[in-house]
């Protein structure tokens, strides 16, 4: 991947996973980019199909597409950064990420988003004052313009 195209997605990101929101100054791993729609799936290595991703949700995410919603059992498919608003799939209770959503309960699921030692730095960083959950970064909160 050439760095201008690497720079665009950490610019675009604001240098925060695009998944579970944590600012990459703050973990304890190195970010990594992110094929929204895995290689293996034919997902190409442009723009519109990268995200910035720490290395949890990058890790636990690896080349699936859907999960399952933990409601209704249903195969759905998972948060794709660059067309939903995070904002209408999650919600912030404290350190605890929760789903609005089929889409966004899967993802939570697949990418072990809540995994006790994730939710304890979080908790730990918004305790210090360096999380701030009700807080979205414009990139990751574009409103879709409602049909009138
Ligand atoms: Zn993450």
């Amino acid at each position: 991947m050439n760095s201008k195209l690497e720079n665009l997605v950490w610019r675009r990101a604001q240098r925060i996973c695009e998944y579970c929101r944590m600012p990459a100054e703050y973990d304890e791993l190195p970010f990594q980019i992110d094929h929204v729609l895995a290689r293996k799936h034919g997902g190409q290595t442009v723009a519109r199909n990268l995200a910035l991703a720490c290395f949890s949700c990058n890790s636990h995410k690896g080349p699936n597409i859907a999960g399952r919603d933990s409601k209704t059992g249903r195969i759905v498919r998972l948060f794709n950064p660059r067309r939903d608003s995070w904002a209408e799939h999650f919600h912030w209770e404290g350190a605890w990420l929760a789903g609005l959503t089929a889409i966004g309960r899967a993802t939570i699921a697949v990418l072990e988003i809540n995994l006790s030692h994730r939710a304890t730095l979080r908790q730990a960083l918004i305790e210090e004052g360096f999380f701030h959950p009700a807080i979205t970064p414009k990139s990751v909160s574009v409103k879709r313009r409602q049909p009138k």
